[in-house]
């Protein structure tokens, strides 16, 4: 009896499962966690060389996706490009309006040498544990990717249909440049004439208010980025023994010329699109720091040295300069023949890499001293309209999930895949739903990276919900 029983309750929930539309298994907080988990797992890790880069590492992502997202997989096209690049098209019902894309890339940095074991778990586990979803990549950027996966099955598993095409892009190559991923995938709908609504990659996040003595959270929203500029320095002298030397070996040219860069930065500018950042705390903001604000015309210049204080809003008002890698001599009694250094430069918009390289030969003013541009620089972006139908959107679905929230403009001081984006869209807007503390920004490439099981669920929502709103 008992076990008839059983057999027929086991038959009736199984007639049950095979009845429920794929949706109700789609659905739920418990999957899209252990999406990510394993998302993870798959150690999609990006290297500077690119003999490294484990190819096949990319192909088991591409097929853990294809697995875990059924209805993506049968209702949106999928296009491989250039080999590792991921471009999904879900076509809209109304071909006449402009489609939106959404951007995540597919890599991930690797794991600095000798830092394995600070990690409370492994970092390629994808632990779930604490209340956290634990691992690399689950803050930057695989957390987003599959976030907008999740909420794209579920929305086809409800029957969902945008009005606009919705392109989903993901890089293979976001951490070493975008050359091969972004580059090529933008391009491609270039060359199809796309013209997109807007563009909407990582950048700004969910930040804490506490560091401007706000107490809301700050939803910031990339409009621009900096640039980049490397440029080498080298130095080269005749060389000899160390008993007779110059005045100043090649070394100590170099060095000087390192320490004349750093002696004049580049000059601050309260301008763009850190004004319009400012523009948009104004309400916020309370005493002094509202009073210099709203009379920043006559405290620019006590602004700008407050700013400059602290590293990351320096960042925000100036073109900055970084002396990162040095190099000279090989043995101690040996006048060197050569010494080179290589500085980094990121732009403020505004200023250009011809601008730059040539205020670097006017700071150095030294012949002795070359100056050459390593690799392929970046102008900064355009700016992004805040007036836009995209920021508007944005700014929307910001309010609907994240009510709490101060939406404001942000140049991003890092580089993103969205920056190749501007000749298929003038709206380039640079926003993760991710709420972050200062010490959780450090998590991002460094050790115990994560996200809360509560984020990763509002990341979700928020994506369905900017489709959605993007009727
Ligand atoms: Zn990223």
């Amino acid at each position: 009896m008992m076990k008839n029983f059983r057999v027929r309750k086991f038959l009736m929930l199984a007639a049950l499962l095979v009845a429920l539309p794929l949706a109700a298994l789609a659905a739920g907080p418990d999957r899209a966690a252990e999406s990510l988990s394993q998302a993870v797992q798959l150690q999609t890790i990006s290297f500077q060389d690119p003999a490294q880069v484990d190819k096949a590492a990319f192909l088991a992502f591409h097929d853990f996706l294809a697995k875990r997202y059924p209805l993506v997989h049968q209702h949106l096209k999928k296009e491989v490009v250039n080999g590792l690049g991921l471009l999904y098209t879900w076509e809209g019902s109304d071909p006449k309006a402009k489609p939106i894309i959404l951007c995540a890339h597919q890599d991930v940095v690797p794991i600095a040498p000798g830092t394995t074991q600070d990690w409370t778990y492994p970092p390629f586990s994808g632990k779930i544990a604490d209340g956290f979803i634990w691992g690399r990549g689950t803050m930057d950027d695989k957390g987003s990717l599959i976030a907008i996966l999740e909420a794209v099955e579920s929305l086809l598993a409800e029957g969902y249909r945008p009005t606009r095409t919705i392109y989903l892009a993901s890089g293979q190559d976001e951490e070493v440049g975008g050359e091969q991923g972004a580059v090529k995938i933008a391009a491609l709908l270039a060359s199809r004439g796309v013209k997109a609504e807007y563009v909407l990659d990582e950048g700004g996040m969910v930040l804490d208010g506490k560091i401007l003595g706000i107490k809301k959270p700050l939803a910031a929203v990339g409009i621009a980025e900096k640039g980049y500029l490397s440029v080498e320095l080298k130095v080269k002298t005749a060389g000899g023994h160390s008993s007779t030397p110059p005045a100043h070996t090649a070394i100590g040219i170099l060095a000087a010329a390192i320490v004349k860069l750093e002696a004049h930065p580049f000059p601050a500018r309260l301008t763009g699109v850190t004004n319009q950042t400012f523009v948009a705390l104004k309400p916020e903001l309370s005493g002094s720091l509202r009073f210099a604000i709203t009379s920043r015309k006559l405290l620019g210049g006590i602004i700008k040295k407050m700013l400059a204080k602290n590293d990351a809003t320096n960042a925000m008002i100036r073109t900055t300069t970084a002396a990162t890698i040095i190099g000279a001599g090989t043995k101690e009694n040996v006048l060197p023949q050569e010494a080179r250094a290589v500085v980094n430069f990121r732009l403020l918009p505004g200023d250009s890499v011809e601008e730059v390289i040539a205020r670097i030969k006017r700071v150095i003013a030294d012949p002795r001293v070359t100056v050459t541009p390593l690799g392929v620089p970046q102008e900064p972006s355009p700016i992004t309209d805040v007036n836009s139908a995209g920021y508007g959107l944005v700014k929307r679905t910001i309010a609907d999930l994240f009510p709490e929230a101060v939406p404001m403009p942000l140049l991003v001081l890092g580089g993103t895949d969205s920056r190749f984006y501007s000749d298929v869209s003038d709206c380039i807007l640079r926003f993760m739903p991710m709420r972050v503390t200062e010490e959780d920004e450090r998590r991002a490439h460094g050790t115990n990276e994560r996200i809360s099981l509560d984020n990763f669920q509002e990341m979700v929502k928020f994506y369905a919900k900017v489709i959605r709103n993007s009727e």
